[in-house]
């Protein structure tokens, strides 16, 4: 069979730990004897980034914003432990924050899903996918302890000598104040990122703030969405689609009696928190997809998940593990299917729907990873290692390719 050729290269990030070694076992597999694999490639390994002062991180991400697609494994954001374990020069920053801050993107994640896994939600039918607004907010604030009575005032001084000022509370005893901030650029940004990404999966968006209590700070969030939208109106009624905006806390009730099937965009705070309970709510972590959407339009695929340092360190003892690589090819066959529609390359646009296909094919006969066998209903799932479950999707790819 000849291979399926690519024209623009896609970008390669390499990670740490098991998805690192998953990620070679993927590319072995399912990948490297089917596709004529045109990549730029960073190694983004903590060893690497360490021995490059991050740099390589910084080039991956302008290298993604310049060729348009990526495709990232997981990494190892550094702490004081990782310091020893690596014996690191310094903490480096998270690459998915370095990467996020290049394109300025917005994160939106999506379970995929199948039959013999039910959400814990019974009305959930399809996947709701959650765009967190990636800037700002409680992320980015600055707080203090009193330990006294005292007056707290938010001041304002602008460029042009103007000043505003408000007081905060007349703190009668100890307490603790928080100040934070947004910006309309990355309010807009994500706005655009959300309407497009809606357009382009052809799905409802919803979007909520707490407007009644935060008039002036969530005021100005659902204000620029709704301006922002007038530019996408008509492609959303020719795509037979609409934009929803309501309260969090109605939001949050709709969502639970929902069919699922539409996209949830939520401020940096409400999309931490939902997209956990979303993903859990729909089965697996290993089961859930990330992309980061810049507003004019570069994407970067990868897994939800991190580098699952339990099962590395049962594989350093010679140990098979059974851990799942679904969302690591998912984030693959993401990165395959937008440069084929890029480039204009049809092959590839199907490699990347059959390798997805043959996926749900192997889980669908029962075959699966440690951590699905005990969420299956409906049928008798069979244990893999993941040498053995990559396996037996590529046998199912093979016969999908050569249909
Ligand atoms: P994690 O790697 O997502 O793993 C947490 C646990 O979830 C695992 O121990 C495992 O449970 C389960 N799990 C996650 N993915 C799985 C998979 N593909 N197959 C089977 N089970 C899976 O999170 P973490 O342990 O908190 O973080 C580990 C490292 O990843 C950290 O250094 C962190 O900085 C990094 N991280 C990176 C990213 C990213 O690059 N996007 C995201 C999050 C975390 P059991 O052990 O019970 O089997
Ligand atoms: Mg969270």
């Amino acid at each position: 069979m000849e291979k399926i050729k690519m024209t623009t290269p896609i970008v390669e990030m390499d990670g740490d730990e098991m998805t690192r070694i998953l990620w070679k076992m993927i590319k072995d597999e399912l990948i490297l004897p089917f596709v004529d694999l045109k990549t730029e490639y960073y190694d983004l390994g903590l060893p690497n980034r360490d021995k490059t002062g991050d740099q390589v991180t910084v080039d991956a991400a302008l290298a993604t914003k310049k060729l348009g697609v990526g495709v990232k494994c997981a990494t190892i954001t550094p702490n004081a432990q990782r310091m020893t374990e690596y014996n690191l020069h310094q903490m480096w920053k998270s690459p998915n924050g370095t990467i996020r801050s290049t394109l300025d993107g917005t994160v939106f994640r999506t379970p995929i899903t199948i039959p013999s896994i039910h959400p814990a939600v019974k009305f959930w039918k399809k996947p709701i996918t959650i765009a967190r607004h990636a800037y700002g907010d409680v992320y980015k604030s600055v707080d203090i302890v009193t330990d006294e009575p005292g007056v707290a005032k938010l001041v304002f001084e602008g460029e042009s000598g103007k000043r505003e000022e408000v007081v905060v509370q007349q703190m009668k005893g100890p307490g603790v104040l928080q100040g934070m901030h947004n910006t309309d650029k990355s309010i807009r940004s994500f706005a655009h990122a959300c309407f497009q990404y809606a357009l382009s999966l052809k799905q409802d968006i919803w979007f909520a703030t707490k407007d009644t209590i935060a008039k002036k700070y969530d005021g100005r969030f659902k204000a620029i969405f709704e301006e922002v939208f007038e530019e996408y109106k008509a492609r959303f009624e020719e795509a037979g689609i609409t934009y929803f905006y309501t309260l969090i806390d109605d939001a949050v009730a709709r969502v639970m009696r929902s069919e699922g099937g539409f996209i949830w965009a939520c401020k940096n705070y409400d999309g931490d928190v939902m997209s956990d309970m979303v993903s859990t709510a729909f089965g697996s972590l290993a089961m859930m997809t990330s992309v980061l959407v810049s507003p004019d339009g570069k994407y970067e695929y990868e897994a939800a998940h991190g580098t699952v340092t339990r099962h590395y360190y049962k594989y350093l003892q010679g140990e098979e593990t059974s851990t799942n690589p679904i969302a690591t090819i998912f984030a693959w066959s993401g990165a395959f299917r937008k440069r084929g529609e890029m480039d204009n390359l049809p092959e590839l646009v199907k490699y990347a729907d059959q390798l997805e296909g043959a996926c749900f094919d192997t889980l669908n006969e029962g075959y699966a990873t440690k951590d699905l066998v005990n969420l299956m209903e409906g049928i008798t799932p069979k244990m893999l290692t993941s040498a053995q479950f990559l396996a037996a999707i590529r046998e199912r790819l093979e016969k999908r390719l050569a249909a």
